[in-house]
This record gives C-alpha cells, structure tokens and sequence, in this order.
C-alpha cells in the first residue's frame, strides 16, 4: 500500500489502523476531514486480519433476546452490501464478500433446549429470516455433517467477507478520499492543554489535531492512560487453523456450541477459535489447536482426513463487561474511543465508523451507540 508522508497537522488523527480505524478513516476522509491513521505495525496486522470474517449478528443475541449491542451490530450487517460493492469498485480489491447465510446446530438434548429458546427469540424479530430444520434435512443438503447433529437454525441473513482484504480495501478507499496512512509508526504519547487534545506524539515526530480516535484494538487501555483515564479493554486471545479438505465437506458456515467450521472461497476450511485471557501472548499453542480441533470429528467427521495448512491468532479487544466502548472520552474535549468489539469487530466496523463520523463532525450521538459509551468506566485520574 502507497503511503503519503506524514503531514504534521490534521483535523483528526486515528490511533490503530485495524478494521475500526481503517473504516473510521475511510468515512471521516469520505466527509472531508483531513485523516491521519497511524499504526505500529502494518494495515490490519493484528486481530483484524485473524479474524473469521464472520458477519454474523445472531451472535449478538445468542438467546434470542433483543438487545442495544443486536440492534448496534444488525444495523452495521445490513451497511455490507452497499459498502463492499462501493470499495470493491473503488479500490479494485475483491473482498470475498458471501451472503449465503449460515447455520447452527444442535448434537444433544441440553443444546437442543438452548438453540429452541433462542430460535423462539429469533422468530419473533421481523427483521430476521431463520428457519427451523431437523437433522437429516440439514444433511439432505450438506451431507458431511455429522448423524449425531439432531437439528439446527438456517439464518439467510448471514454473511462473511476476507477479513484482511476488507481492512486494506477500507485503507485503500481513505487513502483515495484524501486520507495519510502510517504504518510501523506507534503513537507513544497525547498531547493535551487545560482539557482540550492538541495532537499526538509518534516515533516520527509530533502531529497537531483537533481531535483523536483511539481504535487501537486491544491496546486501546494504553492511550487512555496516557490521559489518566481506565477503559477497562485488554486481549482476548483467538486460535484458528485452516484445513485443506480431501473432498467439498460443507457449503455454508457452521456454528456449534464448541465452535465454528467455515468454508472458505480458495477450498479450505477455518476452524476456531478459543477465548483466552492470557495478556498479550500471540503464541498459538498445543493447548489451543487441540481444542479447536476436537470440535472437527463432532461436526463434519470426513474432514478428520483434511490436511492441515494453518493455524494463528489473534488478540480481540476485550471489554470487562463484554460490549464495545464508543463515544467521547470525558475530561479531555476532542478525544473519541472506538475499540472492544471482542469477537465481532468485523461485524461492528461499518456502524462504528458512521456513528463516529457523527459525533465528530455533526456533534450527534447515534441512539444506537448510547449504551456504549465509556461514560460507563470513568474516573478521570489526571
Ligand atoms: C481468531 C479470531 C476470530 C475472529 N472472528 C471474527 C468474526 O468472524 N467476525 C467479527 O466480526 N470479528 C471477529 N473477530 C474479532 C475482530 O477480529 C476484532 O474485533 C477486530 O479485528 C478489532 O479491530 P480493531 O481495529 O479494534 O483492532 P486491531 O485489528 O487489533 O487493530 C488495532 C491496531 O492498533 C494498532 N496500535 C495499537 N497501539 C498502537 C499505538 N500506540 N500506536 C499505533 N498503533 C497502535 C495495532 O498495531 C493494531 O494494528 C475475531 C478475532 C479473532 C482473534
């Protein structure tokens, strides 16, 4: 990726160029403001490019109920299709993008009792398409899974994209709005007067703005404590491994309660992926790539034959009570946050970069992002 020298001004600088900032940059450039995104590493180098790549937001109410954080993530899938086209015409990177839907499945009584109670929930939500299906129709349709599987939910709603391409393709698209990018330059401290930000100071030099976001993933605590202040985000570490399959095994993305299996555009299968509170170890274990695989024979037995490719990780930006911390930081005029969006980061990205896009160049607070705001953690210390 081509990227313009730094400037040492701009109207907003973004810390972390993931999927959070790169979709933040790529909306705030698009209102023309002039965007300096800075990351320590390369474009999406961290848990944006292992992700799954899931947009999924039944995962937003796994038991059917409605929730702020289903109505966040439900407007965010129904931005995808609209924005995909738009950067892939744009920027020329396919995406991958699948809108095929997915399914979730039940092997045993308890789980059975769960994935009703939850189908109940989901039924009842107009804007939802699932449909109830017993095990052998599941199989009449994808024959490699499993005969213990005894039922399962087929959500139409449901799509998935690659991760790492749709972060660079949001980067790329900044980049074409106007927008500088710099990557392996970390921002090691804010600068900031009598509560008003004043700009940032990085390994390259100091950049005088008018506002700040921080979507430094799940570094996100950091900058927060340069300014005195505790957002409680830390990692939560994910393990995944790609197969390659002897033979097709299945067509559409399969959650259980263990994990999931997702086919793949290029033929290969992904599976994961643990949770893991371990700091900031990237480490993929023999602990972790165990029990990702357990999940392989209980699902879609032929694939015990696949190849093995890959395996990775990733650390997701966790918040302590499980929901993502977007909106102004208090104590400090023109520093946002956007970051803890733990395992739908993806998901959450299009609607995180509008509603910011909104505080910070019309002042208005999205309804849908009112329940997340860090308000909810804060003492100011400094
Ligand atoms: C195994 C796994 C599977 C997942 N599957 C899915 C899925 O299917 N669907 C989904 O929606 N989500 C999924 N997620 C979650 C999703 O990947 C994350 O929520 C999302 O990527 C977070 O994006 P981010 O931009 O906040 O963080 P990151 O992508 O981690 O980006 C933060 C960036 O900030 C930079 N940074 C940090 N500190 C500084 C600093 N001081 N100066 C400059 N730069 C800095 C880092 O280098 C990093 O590049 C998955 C995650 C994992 C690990």
């Amino acid at each position: 990726m081509q990227c313009a020298p730094i400037s040492n001004s701009a109207d907003i600088v973004i810390i972390g160029g993931g999927v959070i900032g790169c979709a933040a940059a790529y909306e705030l450039s698009g209102a023309g403001l002039d965007v300096v995104v800075l990351d320590k590493g390369p474009i999406g180098g961290a848990a944006s490019s292992a992700s799954a790549g899931l947009i999924v937001p039944l995962h937003a109410t796994d038991d059917g109920q409605r929730t702020p954080l289903f109505d966040l993530y439900w407007a965010s899938s129904c931005i995808f299709p609209q924005l995909v086209s738009e950067l892939e015409e744009t920027t020329g990177i396919q995406v991958d993008y699948d809108p095929s839907g997915s399914m979730r499945v039940a092997a045993d009584d308890n789980e059975q009792d769960l994935l009703r109670e939850s189908f109940r929930g989901w039924e009842a939500m107009e804007e939802l398409t699932v449909e109830w299906v017993d095990g052998n129709s599941l199989r009449r349709d994808e024959p490699g899974l499993s005969p213990e599987i005894r039922c399962g939910v087929i959500s139409t709603d449901e799509q998935s994209i690659h991760p790492g391409r749709f972060t660079h393709a949001l980067a790329r698209g900044a980049l074409g709005r106007g927008a500088q990018i710099r990557t392996g330059c970390p921002a090691t401290t804010i600068r900031h007067q009598d509560g008003r930000f004043l700009g940032v100071t990085t390994a390259e030099g100091d950049i005088d703005a008018c506002e700040l976001l921080i979507a430094a993933g799940a570094w996100s605590r950091v900058p927060c404590a340069w300014l005195g202040v505790d957002v409680p985000i830390s990692p939560a570490r994910g393990q995944m491994l790609s197969l390659r399959p002897v033979a097709e095994s299945l067509s559409r993305p399969l959650f259980s309660y263990n994990g999931a299996v997702l086919p793949k555009p290029d033929g290969t299968i992904h599976v994961g992926a643990t949770v893991e509170l371990v700091g900031f170890d990237t480490r993929t274990t023999a602990g972790g790539i165990a029990t990702v695989l357990e999940i392989v024979p209980r699902l879609v037995p032929g694939l015990s034959d696949a190849a093995m490719e890959a395996a990775w990780s990733g650390l997701r930006p966790w918040c302590e009570d499980g929901i993502p911390a977007i909106g102004r930081l208090p104590g400090c005029e023109g520093i946002t946050i956007a970051s803890g969006h733990f395992k739908m980061g993806i998901l959450g990205s299009p609607i995180t970069a509008r509603t910011v896009k909104n505080l910070v160049v019309d002042n208005v607070i999205d309804p849908l992002i009112a329940p997340f705001s860090p308000n909810r953690f804060l003492e100011v210390n400094a």
